[in-house]
């Protein structure tokens, strides 16, 4: 288990900064009782001039904000506050390579009436890559992602995470060591908390939008590939064309780029080191510290 905080941890809190065994929310609200917040996972690296950086800072708190709304929560932060409010926590934390946690949560209120205002809280702990860094044995789930029709999915309401638990633990209690979830329709989906890519031919596939939360990630790899002139491919799938694939991976901010060994007991084709995606997942680590995707030949350090 992650040390989230120990008694000098600094977190943010409605505009100051406490310390987080001294912070307080009460036991009436709709967030604890219904899942009713939404949140963000941002990571911040040291990056190459020895500063630390908040990766994709903006496009996180625009996230957060668009889940809010979404959600009808009031939203009255502003969001340069915010980022200026995290490299705060950062700093009194002595944290540089960290996972970020906001959270916006509702006040006391246990009816489904909406709210006229709106908590928030921001921490920060180390944490190493979420789904570890060995190739994973990846199961397709008996649980299927929440239904957009039944869920506003692009947004990161914390609610939307009971599915996540429940995929994520009945992989590992059938000796897997994650989940992925098919969408209601029967196409591949995603992961309990990372999307999903698959590589076939020197080709990348990624499932559409629409049944998915479109990740942070999964922009900043679409990005990478353009950067790096490799070929990808946004598209409904299945698990079966899925087992036919060269290579697969995890991504997102909290497992970064994490490659599948096998799906169901299938075993991708390729090493991973000789895939495209290992490519990717190098071109990422550079893209979080600062450097650019592409690197000149011989410049290669591993
Ligand atoms: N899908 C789900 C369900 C997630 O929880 C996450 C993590 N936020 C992702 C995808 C990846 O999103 P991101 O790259 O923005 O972290």
């Amino acid at each position: 288990m992650a040390n989230y905080y120990n008694e000098n941890t600094i977190l943010y809190l409605n505009g100051d900064y406490v310390k987080a065994s001294e912070a307080k929310t009460d036991f009436f609200g709709q967030s604890l009782h219904y899942g009713y917040s939404v949140f963000e996972g941002i990571r911040s690296y040291k990056i190459d001039t020895g500063e630390t950086g908040i990766f994709k800072a903006a496009a996180h708190f625009e996230r957060l904000k668009a889940s809010a709304v979404a959600m009808n929560m009031p939203y009255p932060f502003d969001i340069d506050a915010l980022i200026e409010a995290t490299y705060f926590v950062l700093e009194q934390n002595n944290l540089q390579d960290a996972y970020i946690r906001p959270l916006v949560y509702a006040p006391a209120n246990m009816s489904f009436n909406q709210n006229t205002e709106s908590y928030i809280m921001i921490a920060a702990w180390e944490m190493q890559p979420f789904l570890g860094d060995k190739l994973l044995k990846v199961m397709t789930s008996s649980f299927e992602r929440p239904n957009p029709k039944g869920f506003k999915i692009t947004a990161k309401a914390a609610g939307h995470y009971v599915n996540s638990i429940l995929a994520s633990q009945e992989a590992k209690a059938k000796g897997f060591d994650e989940a992925l979830l098919n969408d209601m329709n029967g196409f591949v989906a995603e992961g309990p908390g990372a999307n999903v890519f698959f590589e076939k031919d020197g080709t990348l596939f990624t499932p559409s939008p629409g049944n998915i939360l479109p990740g942070i990630t999964r922009a900043t790899l679409l990005e990478i590939c353009d950067e790096l002139k490799i070929p990808v491919e946004e598209k409904l799938f299945t698990t079966e064309e899925l087992k036919q694939a060269d290579a697969a991976f995890y991504c997102g901010t909290a497992a970064e780029i994490i490659g599948w060994e096998s799906l169901d007991g299938v075993t991708f084709k390729k090493c991973w080191n000789e895939t495209v995606s290992k490519q990717i997942q190098d071109a990422y680590k550079r893209k979080t510290i600062g450097l650019p995707t592409v690197v000149e030949p011989g410049l290669l350090q591993d």
